[in-house]
């Protein structure tokens, strides 16, 4: 459809009253037309809450054993040729003093499910963390577990929680995750992240495999009931080693068009702009900022095992030195027209 007013109306709709009937989505989510529109109106909105500022999440990939099997992601446990690592205590602190020291207010504590990493172990490094800088936020992002053990890393000073849903319609789930993972479990999780207290983030992959445009409406859905204070999203790039591997990646428009739909139907959210993103185009990042994002997430993790947290082909950042990331990606986000701010980088809520 090339019907440019039509497009227009169904964006200022959205824009106004933060949400649209599925067949409007539709449009705009199908329409390349509907890219620049949407990015334009994205910026107005995240620059009226967060004017400029963009803020910065530390990652660091504490490991990467997995004991899970999702067919998309290449540190699953089946991919037997994956050279595993898991960092010690100490590495996750110096990481985090690194960080401290080049002005990350936000660690995210990310990896696979590795069972080594007992409540007692992981409890231990999140309060050893908060001991050592207490004016920073700690996010976890190590999957699902008991509201137990969730409510346990909380006490332990723990304060965000990245989950991505993955996707919300049953019958994808099932085409990219083995029978032993459930959506309703996924589920479970990010509510009880939520009851428990934790600022939660969520989101999915844009351009998995078998995905259709209703199944991403349903994300949109989905979103709009957990009302998280994050979303990540990010196209889904193949990774030789799976079952995926002859899958095409998403597209960069479809995924810049999702990331405005999302600032104009959740205007306070944290939104990156991936590494994923800057992945499949060497200014990925910048135009995911045009289309309104307002987070990048620089990798602190040691360089020694950048390129073993091999989630998909072809990650960028992987050679480079924590600092040179954060200089490369000062770089970047100004010459995108923004600035990036040493900030807890809270939400603002209305
Ligand atoms: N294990 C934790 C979890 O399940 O949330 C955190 C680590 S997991 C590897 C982090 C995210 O990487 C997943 O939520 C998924 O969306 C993304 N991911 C994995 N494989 C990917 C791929 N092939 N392309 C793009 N993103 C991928």
């Amino acid at each position: 459809m090339d019907n440019l007013p039509e497009i227009t109306r169904l964006i200022e709709t959205l824009r106004d009253s933060k949400n649209l009937t599925d067949e409007g989505l539709a449009v705009i989510i199908e329409n390349e037309n509907a890219t620049e529109l949407l990015a334009q109106e994205a910026d107005k909105v995240r620059r009226k809450i967060y004017g400029d500022a963009v803020y910065l999440r530390g990652l660091i990939e504490m490991t990467n054993y997995c004991k899970n099997n999702c067919y998309y992601c290449g540190i699953r446990r089946g991919n037997t040729d994956a050279v595993r690592y898991r960092l010690t205590e100490e590495e996750i602190m110096a990481c985090c003093r690194e960080g401290y020291a080049l002005g990350f207010r936000t660690f995210v504590l990310q990896g696979g499910e590795d069972l080594y990493f007992t409540d007692e172990r992981m409890c231990k490094i999140v309060s050893d963390i908060r001991k050592n800088f207490s004016d920073v936020a700690i996010t976890l992002s190590l999957g699902e577990k008991s509201r137990e053990s969730y409510q346990k890393l909380f006490d332990a000073g723990a304060n965000r929680y990245l989950l991505r849903h993955e996707t919300a319609s049953e019958e994808h789930y099932k085409q990219l995750h083995p029978a032993e993972l459930s959506l309703e479990n996924r589920k479970r999780c990010l509510f009880d992240l939520k009851e428990i207290g934790y600022q939660v983030g969520s989101g999915f992959m844009v351009g998995s495999p078998f995905q259709t445009t209703a199944n991403l409406i349903a994300d949109l859905r989905f979103l709009q009931k957990l009302d998280p204070d994050m979303i990540g999203i990010g196209p889904f790039i193949p990774h030789e080693k799976t079952p995926f591997a002859d899958k095409k990646q998403g597209e960069l428009t479809l995924v810049l068009r999702m990331v405005s739909i999302l600032r104009l139907m959740f205007p306070h959210t944290l939104l990156p702009a991936t590494t994923a993103l800057g992945t499949i185009h060497p200014q990925g990042r910048e135009m995911g900022l045009k289309a309104g994002a307002n987070v990048v997430m620089p990798n602190l993790s040691p360089v020694s095992v950048r390129k073993l947290y091999d989630l998909y082909e072809n990650k960028i950042c992987t050679g480079e030195e924590s600092a040179q990331c954060r200089g490369c990606l000062e770089m970047r986000v100004t010459n995108a027209g923004y600035h990036i701010v040493t900030d807890i980088g809270n939400v603002k809520r209305s």
